[in-house]
């Protein structure tokens, strides 16, 4: 298939393309018996779930442009290609994190994968009110380990630069961020959209300089600071759960940036589930509980992150920087230990500020999330968004202020 010409995948044509293919037929069975859906909910590709005798695979397939836009906006194939290798290095950095990869077609851009089930996407079962075991310290160690484990903290340096260097074709989905997410909330961008009764609260976010200069140091660091490879889209419809598992997925936003952005852009999707809970509430104040819940995933995220990363630092320093010779082999442990404060100092401050400007973009911008979207009164609904959108601005501005995540989750229940 790699040598023919692009055709896009459909449940009528996909057994006789991939029904040859032995690591997708082994799992399946007879080609003459798979059943195919499209469940493709993501703004970008197309996702086909194909049941058959033996068992189940997920087949994921790149579009030359935009699935959520049309042909009118072209996006290159190749974001298989680096979702291919992403997931690779994620499974291998954080073990069973990701679904397990069967199969990849570079020139058709097809991935054949691990259906996960019975999981849900996250994002929905946040609107639902569900809770789920263990979720914030996963999320916390796998930020932990992808990022450390991606960086010069860990990597022989000749498969870091070899693998900044992959990564850095990855231009065209590093543009969407670029420009979708720190720049087009902050003026009238011609994709943008947001609830008319926010007119207010966005003349004044538009108007407001010290805003948009945060959020282009924030881009200047997502663009320049290529510490670690990141997800690039780690959002809670990136991310499956049932009661007490999650995985990743979805990582075709893959490039080399700040360690804090995986985990500000994570944190920030969790803050908007935490406004949106009395537009989803059954009765008024039905949801205070729950949302104390997500304050607590929030928190365990951070105190998780930071428990691996001290884990890592002390017993995984393999990379160039900070060697154990300078510090510990010289007798100078608590300078290394130093050395760690200092650097999840930055990454904080990094995280908070992503955090702020993430809460904008999926308020003002192009990409929304489905727990405000479902929300059918608009004034309802702007309510829970004007909420987000004074947090992710103190954030944003004030992010070098805050000295720990108490301080934040509290910002968050007093922002009205
Ligand atoms: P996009 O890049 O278009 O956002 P995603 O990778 O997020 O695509 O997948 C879109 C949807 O397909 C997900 O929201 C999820 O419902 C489903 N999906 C994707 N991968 C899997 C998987 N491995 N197992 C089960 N469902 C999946
Ligand atoms: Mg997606
Ligand atoms: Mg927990
Ligand atoms: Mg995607």
């Amino acid at each position: 298939m790699t040598t023919q010409e692009f055709q896009a995948l459909s449940p009528a044509t996909l057994a006789g393309r991939l029904g040859q293919i032995d690591a997708v037929r082994t799992r399946l069975g007879d080609p003459q018996e798979w059943r195919m859906r499209e469940v493709g909910d993501g703004n970008l590709n197309l996702v086909f779930i194909v049941d058959g005798p033996g068992g189940s695979v997920v087949v994921k397939q790149a579009l030359p442009y935009v699935r959520l836009v049309g042909e009118s906006w072209p996006l290159p194939l190749k974001r298989a290609f680096f979702e291919y290798n992403a997931l690779t290095r994620q499974n291998r950095r954080d073990p069973g994190s990701v679904p397990e990869i069967y199969y990849f077609d570079e020139g058709q851009a097809i991935i054949a994968m691990e259906f996960l089930s019975p999981h849900v996407i996250l994002r929905k079962s946040l609107m639902a009110g569900t809770r789920h075991a263990g979720l914030g310290g996963f999320l916390g160690r796998f930020c932990a380990r992808t990022l450390f484990r991606g960086s010069d903290l860990s990597l022989p340096t000749a498969e870091r630069k070899a693998d900044l260097a992959l990564f850095a074709g990855n231009v065209e989905l590093c543009d969407i961020t670029e420009n979708l997410v720190f720049s087009d909330p902050y003026f009238a961008a011609e994709l943008n959209r947001h609830t008319p009764q926010l007119d207010p609260i966005v003349t004044a976010l538009r108007a407001d300089t010290d805003l948009k200069i945060a959020a282009q140091h924030l881009k200047m660091t997502f663009a320049n600071n290529a510490e670690t490879l990141l997800h690039g889209d780690l959002h809670t419809g990136s991310v499956m759960v049932t009661g007490d598992e999650a995985r990743v997925i979805d990582p075709e936003f893959a490039t080399y940036g700040p360690m804090g952005f995986d985990i500000g852009m994570l944190i920030a999707n969790f803050l908007m589930a935490y406004c949106a809970q009395p537009g989803h509430a059954e009765a008024p104040g039905a949801r205070a509980e729950y949302q104390e819940w997500i304050l607590s995933v929030v928190d365990e995220i951070w105190t998780s992150f930071t428990a691996e990363f001290t884990r890592l630092w002390r017993s995984e320093r393999t990379g160039i920087l900070y060697q154990a010779s300078l510090f510990e082999d010289q007798g100078h442990g608590l300078a290394s230990e130093q050395a760690r404060i200092e650097r999840l100092a930055a990454i904080w401050r990094d995280c908070l500020g992503f955090c702020g400007i993430e809460i904008h973009r999926r308020t003002l911008g192009l990409a929304h999330i489905a727990e405000y979207d479902e929300i059918a009164d608009d004034a309802a609904r702007a309510a829970c968004e004007a909420r987000g959108l004074m947090l992710g601005r103190t954030l944003a501005v004030a992010r070098a202020q805050f000295t720990g995540m108490e301080e934040v989750l509290d910002l968050a229940r007093r922002t009205n």
